[in-house]
């Protein structure tokens, strides 16, 4: 494939060496596992966790003579996400066999897609802190996962386990357009987002059920490009960034001293931090790739695509772009509530007839900040929408100051509860009653006559009467009223 370089080198994210500055250049290869009960070409289950070869038919054991059987859902779900990716649907791709040998491959060979794969190019975006980025997607194909091998603890024996022998996979291939860690990360969690608001894979790393295969090359900015090397199956978000931060690193060390860079796998040892040479890059023809006798071409009618698209759900950017031009949020609110379907849900069910802007203030900075805290999230939220859509009323009808509010969220997450009654029975009603205030106002101006002086002179300080007011009435006199009594009787208006 020709590359054709679509970024403008931004020296914000060089490399400096000791020769001048370097660039880093990333593709992604991710794995994704397809959500489905059954494996790619057999009824077997892809259920979690069971014991240890359970989920295995004759097909995924390799027994002679089985046939694979293309198992349709797995074909919806690859379609969807390619229309997720904005991607080229194929109506006709083919299916190939990747020969090569391991003990838990008991084919020989993975059945995959090579020169024609089911989605074509598309494209991802990212929202960078200061600025708007699109990765290229070359491609989405389907194949068979491999087993597993487990190896016991002396090495005295080893096990081979076929549960995941034949689950669905896409293989979803980026173009070499990211150009830092942060945006490599960005990448993944975006690309996550999207499989997890589709329902096509549940995006669940630590599990394996997505694993990133990360190559990095590094350049002189906007040169040619450098010859990359393969880091394996990194399985968390944050250790892509770190495996990527070390090899940028380590290929300039090897650069700047008159070396070169030899193309291979590596894989990333979390505890150490750093990346090591696995095996020499094998190449395409290594695996002598050729369509697979047993499995016609797969072809579907532009009908069927047209039926998956139309019962797509609201994409993550889609999803963005409503809440700020709806809701009025900030670019910055709407991308932390989109980032799971579930807290964008939530949100919703709070703002549903509700000041939207204040419900996303209490939904994003008092409860996923608790929530954060504490190591929680929504599924076990203590606060429920509705008890937060109450506390959320409270402030708007002006029964309760924002003050107040911290305090009633504290008792609704610690004890629960309605707002409304817990603010009745504990009395926490603010107290817009004027002839209460109005006794306040005049205590605390009586008792300060230099500072009243000051403020005639200096406007700005009526805060500090009105924090006066607030702490003697114990937080409950409505602040507006306070503040505009003061003015009246020190006479600023
Ligand atoms: P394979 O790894 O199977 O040989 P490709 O050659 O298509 O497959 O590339 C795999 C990945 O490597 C893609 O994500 C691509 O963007 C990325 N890539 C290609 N060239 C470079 C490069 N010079 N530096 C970094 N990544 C690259
Ligand atoms: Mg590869």
């Amino acid at each position: 494939m020709t590359i054709v370089d679509v970024r403008t080198p931004d020296p914000k994210k060089f490399i400096k060496g000791a020769t001048g500055d370097w660039e880093i250049v990333i593709g992604m290869e991710v794995h994704a596992q397809v959500t489905s009960e059954a494996k790619l070409f057999s009824g077997a289950s892809t259920e979690f966790g069971k014991d240890p070869n359970d989920n295995v038919s004759l097909v995924d054991a390799a027994m002679p003579g089985m046939l694979p059987v293309i198992n349709e859902e797995c074909v919806r779900q690859a379609i969807r996400t390619g229309l997720g990716l904005k991607a080229q649907i194929n109506l006709k791709s083919v299916f190939d066999r990747k020969n090569y040998f391991y003990p838990d491959l008991p084919q020989g060979y993975q059945i995959s897609q090579f020169k024609q794969p089911i989605v074509g190019e598309g494209k991802i975006l990212l929202d960078m802190p200061d600025e708007q980025v699109e990765i290229g997607v070359e491609r989405l194909h389907l194949e068979q996962d491999a087993g597993k091998s487990l190896h016991d603890q002396h090495p005295t024996m080893s096990f081979v386990d076929l549960n995941r022998s034949g689950v669905a996979l896409m293989e979803i291939v980026s173009k070499p357009d990211l150009r830092s860690s942060d945006e490599a990360k960005a990448y993944l969690t975006k690309l996550r987002t999207i499989l997890r608001y589709l329902g096509t894979c549940d995006g669940n790393m630590d599990q394996g059920s997505m694993r990133a295969d990360v190559n990095v090359s590094v350049r002189r900015p906007g040169g040619e490009f450098g010859t990359r090397c393969e880091i394996k199956n990194v399985n968390s978000i944050r250790f892509v960034g770190q495996a990527i931060e070390y090899e940028a690193r380590r290929q300039v060390a090897i650069l700047e001293d008159g070396g070169s860079i030899d193309q291979e796998t590596r894989l990333f040892d979390a505890v150490k931090g750093e990346t090591r040479s696995m095996r020499s890059k094998e190449e395409a023809h290594d695996y002598r790739y050729f369509p697979d006798p047993d499995l016609l071409p797969l072809e579907f009618t532009q009908e069927f695509v047209d039926e998956l698209a139309q019962h797509l759900p609201e994409l993550p950017d889609d999803k963005k772009n409503r809440f700020m031009s709806d809701y009025g949020l900030t670019a910055y609110d709407a991308e932390i509530l989109i980032a799971e379907k579930v807290s964008a849900d939530f949100f919703e069910e709070v703002a549903k007839g509700r000041d939207a802007k204040l419900a996303a203030n209490w939904v994003i900075n008092e409860l996923f900040g608790r929530l954060n805290k504490e190591g929680k999230d929504l599924s076990n939220s203590p606060v429920s929408a509705a008890q937060l859509g109450g506390i959320v009323d409270l402030i708007k009808d002006g029964v309760i100051s924002g003050k107040i509010a911290k305090d009633l969220f504290e008792i609704v997450w610690t004890e629960g509860g309605d707002p409304a009654q817990i603010v009745e029975e504990r009395g926490m009603k603010q107290v817009t009653d004027l002839g209460a205030i109005e006794a306040i106002v005049d205590e605390i101006i009586a008792a300060n006559p230099d500072k009243v002086q000051q403020a005639i002179a200096k406007p700005g300080l009526l805060g500090w009467f009105v924090g006066q007011v607030m702490k003697q009435s114990q937080g409950k006199a409505n602040p507006q009223a306070v503040s505009d009594m003061l003015k009246q009787k020190i006479g600023l208006e």
